[in-house]
């Protein structure tokens, strides 16, 4: 049967292929570390033909260990967003390498664009700041920067693309488009235009022609040439990570949300057909787009999330292993009056202070090992908390928060974002919920299900639910503690 989905997950630090069954399963994965290029402080680089050549090296290693191409039924890919890759049409080569989305060098062109003025009108329209992290300004620096564009810009060959259009063009060998969620990341997309908008393109310095059409999240969007696999092989879903995650979470309805605690930790709400205004310095963005009709998500940051409990292992050694957290943390009743601000890198979203930096509050001489590693867990809720409070005056209250990434295996610190949140926080045993995302959209586009709540009927698996259990003066103390550690810094 051809029912078989190949996810190919282009992310910063390596890319995957895996191969899921329709109920979920995952059958094979292949991954490829992927070389970070720093050049300069500041300046991060991907060669854009790396991350072609191990994507397909990966996907053809998990075609040959499936038996062939024959039994899978749509490609899915989601990618590292904002990430810019400029390429020749006739040539099919990069024409420098990639700006990777930390990639920090056009803050001064961003800083130029604030002071004129136009920082209002850019958020009002695509949602977004006028940050490097976004694609357009990485954009106009290679136009400016780099010979090789410039003169494909003059010979009409120039192609910009965030990585999954760059994946599709060399796939497919030349189709030039680009999934809604991956556009809505650029500064390019009015939140509420179909295509890239002209005026925006003309802020930004950047010839129009050389973007990719903006098309829908799943559907049969481009061809796989039979070349790369041994047969050909629509490609049917496309996301952003963040977005695909929030898809593969099941955060299918308004309100339903989900957070990534990795090193630092990503949370998005679903906010339905509303198009989401932010006066908290919240990102809008795209979630899902689907026969022409789009989805929108709230998204904000926390700068600092699993990088707290890896600080706490290697430069101090509190722990040997970022695990052990959780044992230190049950090990005791309290933190004893401990408090962490883990403004180590500033603070993101809601606070927004890069100069801030971090604290530990209320030391005492029976402050031991413990007891900080558990003020560094609770932190977590603390910033989980602080978020849900913007994120609800942003008009996003949350339902209920789905969590992943690799510290959310933390029991202790899922059942504390519970109890400080007073909500119901699930976690999916399956925790691959990014690459699962792109399964689901590509499983729709294909026509394997009528649409998404299908596929997650289908392919989410079991979840484990924590529920609120703390006593509210505990609750109120901990957040006083806090307010005033936040005060500190
Ligand atoms: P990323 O995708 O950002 O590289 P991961 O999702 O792989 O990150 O998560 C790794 C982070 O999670 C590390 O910073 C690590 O310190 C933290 N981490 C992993 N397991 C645990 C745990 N059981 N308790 C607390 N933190 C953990």
């Amino acid at each position: 049967m051809t029912e078989l989905i190949l996810v190919l997950d282009a992310g910063t630090t390596s890319t995957r292929a895996m191969l899921f069954a329709p109920d979920g399963a995952m059958h094979h994965v292949a991954q490829r570390e992927l070389q970070q290029h720093y050049p300069q402080p500041g300046w991060v680089e991907h060669d854009a033909s790396e991350i072609w050549d191990s994507t397909l090296a990966c996907a053809r290693e998990v075609v040959e260990a499936a038996g062939g191409a024959g039994d899978i039924a749509a490609i899915g890919i989601t990618n590292q967003r904002e990430t810019v890759v400029a390429w020749d049409s006739t040539s099919g080569e990069p024409l420098h390498r990639a700006l990777v989305w930390q990639d920090r060098r056009t803050e001064p062109f961003c800083a130029e664009l604030r002071a004129a003025g136009h920082e209002a009108d850019v958020q009002r329209q695509t949602g977004l700041l006028l940050d490097p992290y976004f694609s357009a300004t990485k954009m106009r620096w290679l136009l400016d920067n780099s010979e090789e564009v410039r003169g494909a810009a003059e010979r009409g060959t120039l192609r910009f693309g965030t990585v999954e259009s760059w994946l599709i063009f060399k796939l497919s060998g030349g189709a030039h488009i680009s999934d809604a969620s991956n556009a809505s990341r650029t500064l390019l997309l009015a939140l509420d235009g179909a295509q890239f908008d002209p005026g925006l393109c003309e802020l930004f310095g950047l010839p129009k022609q050389a973007l990719p059409e903006v098309v829908d999240c799943s559907g049969r969007l481009a061809m796989a040439q039979k070349q790369w696999l041994g047969e050909e092989v629509p490609i049917c879903g496309l996301a952003g990570d963040q977005q695909s995650a929030t898809i593969g979470q099941g955060c299918l309805s308004p309100g339903e949300t989900k957070a990534t605690y990795g090193t630092g930790a990503f949370v998005l709400t679903n906010m339905g057909g509303a198009i989401p205004h932010s006066d908290n310095r919240m990102l809008g963005t795209v979630l899902c787009q689907q026969g022409g009709q789009r989805s929108y998500a709230l998204e904000g940051s926390v700068f600092v999330a699993g990088s707290l409990i890896q600080w706490l292992r290697d430069s101090l050694g509190f722990v040997t292993s970022a695990a052990e957290s959780e044992a230190l943390a049950r090990s005791i009743p309290d933190s004893g009056g401990v408090t962490i601000v883990p403004a180590l890198s500033g603070l993101g979203a809601p606070h927004w202070r890069a100069d801030a930096r971090g604290v530990i509050t209320g030391l005492s001489f029976a402050s031991g090992k413990a007891q900080i590693v558990r003020a560094a867990l609770e932190a977590m809720a603390h910033q989980t908390y602080d978020l849900a409070q913007a994120f609800a005056a942003d008009g996003a209250e949350w339902g209920l928060l789905k969590v992943d990434g690799g510290m959310s295996a933390n029991n202790w610190m899922a059942q504390d974002l519970s109890d400080m949140l007073g909500l119901e926080v699930e976690r999916p045993e399956f925790v691959e919920t990014t690459a699962l995302g792109a399964a689901m959209l590509a499983g729709v586009g294909c026509g394997l299900f009528a649409d998404l709540q299908a596929a997650a009927r289908a392919m989410r698996g079991e979840v484990r639910r924590f529920g609120p259990s703390m006593e509210p003066e505990v609750r109120g103390e901990r957040l006083a503690r806090w307010r005033k550690a936040l005060e500190a810094t």
